[in-house]
């Protein structure tokens, strides 16, 4: 397997990191975690053929998880895609994709069927809405999801919580795996993620020294993992590689350094600071 980190930031604009995306390529086919702000750019940068595009995960509804999901099926389709591109995402995926696709682009959609017609007509788009377990078996690869937990003790009404579910993934091929953890903090679903991963690509938003105060300690015990926990969280689970995603804006890489170090002291096997384009094999 190969896994290209196509973004390695926030939803704060970043003029060194597009949005978390990741790409896994498994079973000699390109999966796609998430489609975050500056996906189709990344993936043309990375080499990879747009119309060979069939298979999207979304792990959860933040905006720099989804910002770019229509340029994904616009694109692909544009690039020669005549197969369905298949979208799997946490309930409410389906909904988001109607909407993008039936009311906020299709006028765009109707015009380049209409004016183009070289292109073919519109290549579907298929929805699963899905929660935790199998979600896809081929001969060459299995995806599982499993759910996280992304502000759900931050004591949000109940109404709110019953149309926020976070997933992360896990990705079987070639006697190997790779976990894709979404952005969580340490819960059960990540320990099944990570368990025994050959790679695991996890957040990891501040260093320890930047957890003070009420706000930055609600964020690192309840919103996403921070360095706190990161390397608590793979030295538990026997990860082989760990792999830091999803930074924030820094003027400069100290901080960075500081959170590598945090991490080590805890977790002995590799770990990657993660940057846009970075190209692992696993
Ligand atoms: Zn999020």
């Amino acid at each position: 397997m190969k896994v290209t980190l196509l973004g390695t930031g926030g939803p704060r604009p970043d003029p060194a990191r597009m949005a978390t995306t990741t790409l896994v390529e498994a079973g000699g086919e390109p999966l796609l975690f998430d489609a975050g702000r500056g996906v189709m750019v990344q993936l043309v940068r990375a080499g990879i053929p747009l119309a060979s595009l069939a298979r999207v995960f979304v792990t959860h509804h933040h905006f720099d998880h989804i910002g770019d999901l229509f340029d994904v099926m616009l694109n692909t389709w544009m690039a020669g895609r005549t197969a369905p591109l298949t979208i799997w995402g946490p309930p409410g995926t389906r909904q988001i994709v109607d909407a993008l696709t039936t009311q906020v682009y299709d006028r765009d959609i109707a015009w380049r069927t209409l004016a183009e017609p070289s292109s073919g007509g519109w290549a579907p788009v298929e929805v699963n809405d899905i929660v935790a377990g199998p979600v896809l078996s081929t001969e060459r690869l299995t995806v599982t999801a499993e759910i996280v937990r992304h502000g759900d003790g931050l004591g949000l009404p109940e109404a709110f919580l019953r149309r926020w579910t976070c997933l992360g993934y896990r990705v079987e091929a070639d006697g190997k795996t790779v976990a894709i953890s979404g952005d969580t903090v340490d819960c059960p679903g990540l320990e099944r993620l990570a368990a025994g991963a050959d790679m695991l690509v996890i957040p990891c938003f501040l260093a320890r020294s930047e957890i003070r105060g009420d706000d930055a300690r609600r964020l690192a015990t309840h919103i996403i993992a921070c360095a706190d926990t990161v390397g608590r969280v793979a030295a538990r689970a026997g990860v082989k590689t760990l792999v830091l995603t999803h930074h924030r804006p820094r003027p400069d890489d100290t901080l960075l350094t500081e959170i590598e170090a945090d991490v080590a002291r805890v977790f002995t096997g590799r770990i990657v600071m993660g940057r846009d384009l970075l190209t692992l094999e696993v």
